[in-house]
């Protein structure tokens, strides 16, 4: 399937846009986990769904990785010693179309794990082995100072609640809704929030 002309990304195509890289790479691995990094999406916004999130919370679950899919890094990156700032990446996409709340969880979900390590030793002990490997490319467990720092962000609850549904988001053939069940969600806060047309 050639790809689709998305040279020119407007609020009017962004959700096609994301559900084409969903269709194209989703079945992709995803950094040593043993699950692909759609189903680790779609697990994350079904474990917000399931909670009783917000439609911006369930958006940001869905998305919190979309900045994996947007470089060129090999999929195993980490093994190579690479950290691909899919973080960044993934806020640079979505922040012109989403709410602010979607954007700084893309944002800092990486930042949530080194925060998170940083006040919890059992959180630490509990991250797979993926996870550790990452953590040390993303600079380790953050420094009590930083740790505060971020602790003042104003979405730092809703960016580390992200952050838990994306740990546990790891479960090889658990059954989930597809990209489908979201398209809408995702429309109606690109109506609401998306700039320009
Ligand atoms: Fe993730």
């Amino acid at each position: 399937m050639p790809k689709p002309d998305f040279s020119h990304v407007t609020k009017s195509n962004i959700v096609a846009f994301i559900a084409d890289i969903f269709a194209r790479r989703g079945a992709e691995a995803y950094l040593g986990e043993p699950v692909t990094i759609s189903a680790h999406m779609y697990q994350s916004a079904q474990l917000a769904e399931e909670a009783g999130a917000s439609e911006e919370m369930i958006v940001a679950a869905l998305l919190h990785d979309i900045g994996h899919f947007t470089n060129e890094f090999p999929d195993n990156a980490a093994e190579l010693g690479i950290d691909s700032h899919h973080d960044r990446a993934g806020a640079a996409i979505v922040a012109p179309y989403f709410p602010k709340i979607v954007t700084d969880c893309v944002r800092h979900h990486v930042s949530a794990k080194r925060y998170l390590c940083a006040i919890d030793q059992g959180y630490f002990d509990n991250l797979s082995e993926a996870s550790v490997l990452s953590l040390k490319l993303q600079g380790g467990p953050m420094t009590e100072k930083a740790a505060a720092k971020f602790a003042e962000i104003a979405d730092a609850d809703a960016i580390v609640q992200i952050r838990k549904w994306d740990d546990e988001a790891k479960i090889p053939g658990k059954k989930t809704k597809d990209f489908a069940h979201y398209a809408p969600m995702l429309e109606r806060l690109v109506e609401k929030y998306g700039k320009g047309s």
